[in-house]
């Protein structure tokens, strides 16, 4: 972590909130009000660059690519949550992604989930590939093949938990023993569950990844990302590559994550109870052959959940006895659940993922049955969904 007071992620120059609960911090870490007005929400400095006081003195910041006050909040709010040292924002998920394999070297392998969110998979194997990073995938939600996958050149194992969409769940603490044995970083991609449902830092993983445009933002309006950790080597080795390579959040769109953050574990735990309704209305229709929420009990990673999350989140699957065809018939057939891409908003999507988000990997070995339908429900009166499900599920 930075220790020169200049920095602006130097912890000093924050109000510690370690000693208050998740809920208190997802309002006030890092969301002080701020020094020169008092203003009780964080200002948004749309600036590119500040002013020297003289030669080689300034405040901290020097120009918005390399640091911005909202940036610093947004970041300070998300290193409390996640439980990290500190916290680095990007422009999007992706380009949180895309910095951490840059920490790699040519010759150097990364292990991936199965289903791992795709333009992850996508990213590592056609561009970090062609810089000779090779790629692999297997079910990390089983450690015995997780074992026998790593090679001697593996330093990164990314799990993504729960998955997406099969749910399927990985043992974070069971992967961070088998990472460490063998001298590789874990990345938790804590996308799904958030710091809310899910802490993997102190589970042993290195890193948590996440695209913040999903639940943290909250209500589909920004495109965003973060890495957090504990370790101030990777800080120094990240903050630098961010700072070379630029792919840096707007300090508008840092405003508005931090906006969502503050609502987070009020959202949570309603995504999580609409979800679980949801998931047992779906798990007793006949027209569906099966749920995958981990939160069922039928569901094989539902007692690693159980232990690892708080609870088990709004993201639903399912796969219809009538195939692709009853698939694609529900998905253009609701109304409250909007067929759409992305995840965690307050509002209900639906979407056919083998057409939709993992067009990519169709046809592929990762390809998606086309019999699955994924949903992200909201926030929305329970009963209405169900409503709505049942309709579109009428007649099939
Ligand atoms: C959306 C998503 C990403 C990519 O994030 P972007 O903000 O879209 O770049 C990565 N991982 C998971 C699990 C996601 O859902």
């Amino acid at each position: 972590m930075a220790s020169n007071p200049n920095d602006p992620n130097y912890a000093g120059r924050r109000k510690d909130w370690s000693h208050v609960e998740f809920e208190t911090r997802a309002i006030r870490a890092g969301q002080d009000p701020d020094a020169e007005y008092a203003s009780v929400i964080v200002p948004i400095y749309q600036t590119s660059t500040f002013r020297h006081q003289s030669l080689g003195k300034f405040n901290g910041y020097e120009y918005s690519r390399t640091d911005n006050p909202t940036r610093s909040a947004l970041q300070a709010s998300l290193a409390s949550l996640e439980g990290g040292a500190w916290s680095l924002a990007f422009a999007s998920g992706t380009a949180a992604t895309r910095e951490i394999a840059t920490l790699l070297n040519p010759g150097d392998h990364i292990l991936m989930s199965t289903d791992a969110y795709g333009g992850t998979f996508r990213l590592f194997d056609s561009v970090f590939g062609r810089f000779g990073v090779e790629t692999s995938i297997t079910d990390l939600s089983d450690m015995d093949a997780a074992r026998a996958a790593v090679r001697p050149n593996t330093k990164l194992i990314w799990a993504e938990t729960p998955t997406n969409p099969a749910m399927r769940i990985t043992d974070i603490a069971a992967m961070a023993e088998l990472a460490h044995g063998i001298g590789a970083l874990l990345v938790v991609d804590n996308t799904f569950a958030t710091p809310y449902l899910q802490q993997p830092l102190s589970l042993g993983a290195d890193l948590v990844l996440h695209s913040t445009t999903k639940y943290l933002g909250g209500h589909s309006d920004v495109i965003g990302g973060a890495v957090v950790g504990n370790d101030p080597e990777l800080y120094t080795q990240l903050k630098d590559l961010q700072n070379g390579a630029g792919a840096v959040p707007g300090p508008f769109d840092c405003w508005l994550t931090l906006r969502g953050i503050k609502t987070l574990p009020i959202r949570m735990d309603r995504h999580s109870e609409n979800g679980m309704r949801i998931a047992e209305f779906l798990d007793a229709h006949e027209a569906i052959e099966t749920v995958f929420y981990p939160g069922l009990p039928s569901h094989p990673g539902h007692e690693l959940a159980a232990k690892q999350m708080r609870s088990f989140g709004g993201m639903v699957s399912f796969a219809m006895k009538g195939g692709r065809e009853a698939a694609k018939k529900v998905v253009e057939g609701t109304s409250i659940f909007l067929l759409a891409e992305s995840l965690g908003g307050v509002e209900s999507l639906i979407e056919h993922p083998d057409t939709m988000t993992h067009a990519s990997v169709s046809g592929t070995e990762q390809a998606v049955d086309g019999a699955v339908i994924r949903m992200s429900v909201g926030i929305e009166n329970a009963d209405d969904l169900i409503a709505d499900l049942t309709q579109a599920l009428a007649g099939i």
